[in-house]
């Protein structure tokens, strides 16, 4: 059995994609569906590894480094079904648009890169790797795991999330981290014999709010964003003095900073504010951190960082990549360079691993994960139009680079 790898055909199998839901965790039926595509397509190799990220490979005509397109498997979730104006799950063509969950944000690029990479079969300089990845959604567990594997060893790597056309060069980072102020509980109408957690908190907040103030900034990805997020207090209990409060922070930050950076600089500010902690009480900064399971049946605690990145705007891909793709319209002008407002995994394959990475997709950033989803059905054409050329040009400039 074989499939051609027409446009046409890319379409018809975003839309099965679609139908199919796959939160981060509930990847499996997705994944089944893209190895029998990929089996259909005539891919040399499919392999999955532990979590159940999927990893196809077209073999090239040259021994060339490979590359590797990258989108992932899950989505996040629709919310109430009667807010859309077309049923979330349903992949249907309307209008000269795509519509569904995953429509942009990532079934319909996954579908476009799936269909390019088999049409380069024989015709790359080395092998094409299309690495379709878990849990991307909550924070990058899927490609971590991948890279480090051993799986697939790319020398570049193309992430196919929105650019609109663009070619995109990185993003900052997220992290999650909490402040957790300890007490003594006791009966609310004892308070002597408390130290009620609750009594630090203005002064965290005033640390934290001080150090929101004076964030660094990147020239390309501009500044990075602290905002206290969420206060949770244990027990909740209203007649019990609580010995624990736990202030959540939101940091979008810069491809320099680490988790031992973030939270000295937490620990620094509050300590600014308040030198003594009062005896009696211990002040504790930390990552938040989840569980997380995947479709496979693995577990683990995950830290809630998501690494940022950024090229270099004049670095061999980057150059290569804008010049093979051209503007829409204009091909003889080489495409836009930017970073993306959101996050990727990029910022593991590029910002941890340090392989080259770029993005570049159709689609427009404003209707990721809103209730509007949707993929203008032309502007997929161009884009899959440029992704030959695209990635031919970014394995060899990767080649030479390496
Ligand atoms: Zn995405």
């Amino acid at each position: 059995m074989s499939r051609e790898p027409t446009f046409e055909n890319a379409l018809a199998f975003a839309g099965d994609l679609i139908r199919i839901p796959s939160m981060s965790g509930e990847e499996g039926e997705v994944a089944a569906r893209l190895r029998e595509e990929m089996r259909v397509l005539g891919f040399d190799r499919v392999e999955v590894d532990g979590l159940g990220s999927v990893a196809g490979v077209v073999k090239g005509r040259g021994d060339a480094p490979p590359v590797m397109l990258s989108c992932h498997l899950d989505v996040v979730a629709e919310g109430a079904h009667e807010e859309w104006e077309h049923p979330p799950f349903c992949g249907d063509v309307v209008d000269g648009h795509l519509h569904g969950r995953g429509a942009m944000d990532i079934k319909g690029p996954m579908a476009l890169q799936v269909y390019a990479a088999a049409a380069l079969a024989n015709r790359a300089p080395g092998d094409v790797i299309v690495g379709q990845v878990v849990y991307e959604e909550r924070g990058g567990w899927g490609m971590e795991h991948l890279v480090r594997s051993g799986l697939v060893n790319p020398a570049a790597v193309i992430i196919g999330e929105s650019t609109y056309g663009d070619i995109a060069l990185g993003h900052r980072g997220r992290a999650q981290l909490e402040v957790v102020i300890r007490g003594l509980a006791s009966h609310a109408s004892a308070p002597d014999r408390a130290r009620n957690a609750l009594d630090l908190l203005p002064g965290v907040l005033t640390g934290v709010t001080a150090l929101a103030r004076r964030q660094e900034s990147d020239p390309v990805l501009g500044p990075a964003s602290l905002a206290p997020t969420d206060v949770r207090v244990r027990p909740e209990s209203p007649n019990v003095i609580p010995d624990e409060v736990i202030v959540v922070l939101d940091w979008r930050i810069l491809p320099t900073d680490t988790e031992a950076s973030l939270i000295g600089r937490v620990k620094d500010a509050i300590a600014e504010v308040l030198p003594d902690v009062p005896a009696g009480y211990a002040i504790e900064c930390r990552l938040a951190s989840e569980r997380q399971t995947s479709y496979t049946g693995r577990s683990a605690d995950r830290n809630l960082l998501t690494p940022g990145f950024l090229m270099e705007p004049d670095h061999a891909v980057v150059t290569a990549a804008a010049g093979a793709v051209g503007r829409r319209g204009a091909p003889d002008t080489a495409a836009r360079c930017r970073p993306w407002t959101f996050a990727t995994d990029g910022g593991w394959t590029c910002g941890v691993f340090g392989i080259p990475t770029i993005g570049f997709a159709p689609g427009e950033e404003r209707y990721a994960h809103t209730n509007r989803e949707r993929l203008d059905v032309e502007e997929a054409r161009w884009a899959f139009s440029r992704y030959p050329s695209l990635i031919l040009a970014v394995q060899e400039a990767a080649a030479k680079k390496s």
